[in-house]
């Protein structure tokens, strides 16, 4: 490939309706710029025809590489088999279903060739097509996290973007197994420019996220990004302990002055459970990032990739 060429990292899983759409499209667009490019399909352990699609279209078009799990890793884990896998002097990351519209990337190509930014991130101003308690929860979600991290993550980021090549290496060498791209994306740095656009709907198949999935994904991103829930437990135990004190002079003064006979058992009863109640949920935080660190100290291959067209592949890793 020429200077300034960029790789398309695709995570697909089940996007065998989507796939030819997409790829209609985005080389349609990457066609008419003025670069080379590669296209990176990574197949993650999709259990329907996904992968001969992958092929077929590799057939006809060289400058498509795939690269097939042996199961299904995850999002995240298809995206750092992209990265680390990925030759081009720019990297991007666009979704298969066509909600990262293709039509972006000239716009974000000039920004970064300008040289004023090294990575240029899609953000959607609305979220038209959404359930209104999704979209409500999500925002909620990017107020908190971005209280609590340092990262800048912004309300409807995208894991859509165009970076150089130091960035990629960058977010390569964060080896992390836990992996919240949109946390990633922040820690690293570097000079981005959000890029504003209209949400798009699914041009196919339906979306790989639940409810449930979406907030276990939301609480580890706030786990794998931020300690203020440990700092948050720890304050908590203190205030209580003051509470406790204040409360003990309280009764024994009481008591030396009015005698008071025994009474309050429902009181007592609420007391210990609410107490009870606070020292399982902070066990249950410090549990938190005590699982974390588990799968970290286990230090477990993020992909392994089963099949490839690809040369020099970085097979497991
Ligand atoms: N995806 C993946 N592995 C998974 C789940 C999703 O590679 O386990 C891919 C999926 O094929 C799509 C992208 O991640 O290209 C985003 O998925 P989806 O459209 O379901 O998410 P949404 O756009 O609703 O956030
Ligand atoms: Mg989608």
């Amino acid at each position: 490939m020429r200077e300034g060429a960029i790789s398309i990292i695709v995570p697909c899983y089940n996007e065998a309706e989507a796939l030819p759409c997409f790829y209609d499209a985005v080389t349609e667009v990457l066609d008419s710029m003025q670069t080379d490019h590669e296209l990176l399909l990574i197949d993650d352990g999709s259990t329907d025809n996904t992968l001969g699609i992958m092929q077929d279209l590799a057939q006809r078009d060289s400058r498509v590489k795939y690269f097939s799990f042996s199961r299904n890793f995850g999002k995240e884990s298809a995206m750092y088999a992209g990265f680390c896998n990925a030759a081009g002097d720019y990297v991007a990351v666009m979704d298969a279903d066509l909600q990262d519209p293709p039509s972006l990337l000239p716009q974000m190509y000039e920004k970064l060739r300008s040289g004023e930014y090294d990575s240029v991130a899609a953000r959607r101003i609305n979220r038209r097509g959404e359930a209104r308690v999704r979209s409500f929860l999500s925002g909620a979600f990017y107020k908190i996290i971005d209280q609590m991290t340092d990262a800048d993550i912004r309300s409807g980021a995208r894991d859509f973007r165009l970076m150089k090549r130091e960035m990629c290496e960058a977010i390569v060498a964060m080896s992390e197994y836990n992996r919240f791209s949109k946390g990633i994306f922040g820690w690293v740095g570097f000079r981005t420019f959000w890029m504003e656009y209209e949400n798009e709907e699914r041009v196919a198949g339906s979306t790989k996220w639940s409810f449930w999935g979406l907030v276990r994904y939301a609480l580890d991103g706030i786990v794998s990004f931020s300690l203020s829930p440990l700092s948050f437990a720890s304050w908590l135990g203190f205030g209580m302990t003051l509470l406790a004190v204040v409360m003990l002079f309280f009764v024994v003064i009481r008591r030396i002055i009015f005698g008071d006979p025994v009474a309050g058992w429902a009181s007592t009863i609420c007391v210990i459970i609410f107490i009870g109640g606070l020292q399982l949920f902070c066990l249950g935080i410090i549990g938190q990032y005590i699982s974390k660190i588990y799968m970290e100290t286990k230090n477990r291959p993020h992909y392994i990739i089963a099949q490839s067209n690809a040369d020099a592949v970085k097979k497991i890793r």
